[in-house]
């Protein structure tokens, strides 16, 4: 494989960062993960503003402008003939002394790199996923993308070890989002209910899409907390996220969602969205 470190194009085993890197010490970080579908970027727009969103709010600079990271995500995808899979992307405040204090002048760290995977039709978009619910122990600024990811990471291992394939985890009684995932019900009215954007989730790019989507095919949405006895009694639940677009959720600890399969209502969403993704790609 060949990936992108500051500025180079190189096979994967030549890449190199400092260990003084700030993401490597203290996770001082941002990403993004973008997925490709038919060898074309999904949602470039979006990940691009948020990623900007992420770097403002930490007093972090963009290492090269919009235009170049769209030529890098182009270039990576000819380089590793790339038809289907994800991009990640990765920037750090850079290299400094280890401090608290952020270092004056440090050359922000930009990292990209590909990964080929089935996600049109991977079989869990068939079966659908089960989830564990595990609590939300993460900081109070889940809005930015840092790569601060341990606790996502140990609560999807406490899901596994339940049986789940995913943790959704749960603040207070109410439901936050999964692991990697924003996290929605469909009611017995139909209505589809997912947690209004706030500091405590990630704005996801795939949730604004599918909401789009979702309200002008006329569906109906409710951005409000839920709690896991409503999500076990709805009709239907799911996941979205740039790698898994619309995943339905077929069990929460142990509880059939449902009727235990895939419901009509995410499944729909799924292939609209999916549609529309590829519309837009570029
Ligand atoms: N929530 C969390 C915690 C995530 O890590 C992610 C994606 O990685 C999402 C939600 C979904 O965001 P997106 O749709 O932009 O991929």
């Amino acid at each position: 494989r060949i990936v992108y470190v500051n500025g180079a194009y190189v096979p994967e085993e030549e890449a190199r960062v400092s260990i003084f890197d700030r993401g490597f010490l203290m996770a001082d970080a941002v990403y993004e993960v973008t997925s490709v579908l038919d060898g074309r970027i999904c949602e470039f727009e979006g990940h691009v503003a948020r990623l900007h969103r992420s770097l403002a709010e930490l007093k972090m600079a963009a290492p090269v402008d919009d235009a170049a990271l769209l030529e890098i995500h182009r270039e990576l995808i000819r380089r590793n003939d790339l038809t289907e899979g994800t991009i990640y992307l990765q920037v750090t405040r850079g290299a400094a002394d280890r401090d608290f204090a952020w270092p004056e002048g440090a050359e922000p760290g930009l990292v990209l790199f590909t990964q080929a995977k089935a996600l049109e039709t991977p079989k869990a978009a068939e079966t659908g996923i089960r989830v564990a619910s595990v609590e939300d122990l993460r900081w109070g600024r889940r809005d930015i993308k840092t790569t601060q990811l341990l606790y996502p990471s140990l609560a999807k291992m406490i899901a596994r070890e339940k049986g789940a394939d995913d943790a959704w985890m749960v603040e207070d009684g109410y439901v936050t989002e999964g692991s990697s995932n924003n996290a929605y019900i469909v009611t017995g009215a139909g209505t589809i209910v997912t947690r209004q954007l706030s500091n405590d989730i990630l704005h996801g790019i795939t949730r604004a899409s599918v909401l789009r989507l979702a309200r002008e095919a006329q569906m109906v949405i409710e951005e409000r907390p839920f709690t896991l006895a409503e999500a076990q009694a709805a009709k239907e639940a799911f996941s979205t996220a740039a790698s898994i677009f619309v995943m339905p959720v077929v069990e929460i600890d142990g509880v059939p969602v449902g009727e235990g399969t895939p419901g009509p209502l995410a499944k729909r969403l799924r292939e609209i969205y999916i549609a529309a993704a590829k519309a837009t790609s570029i």
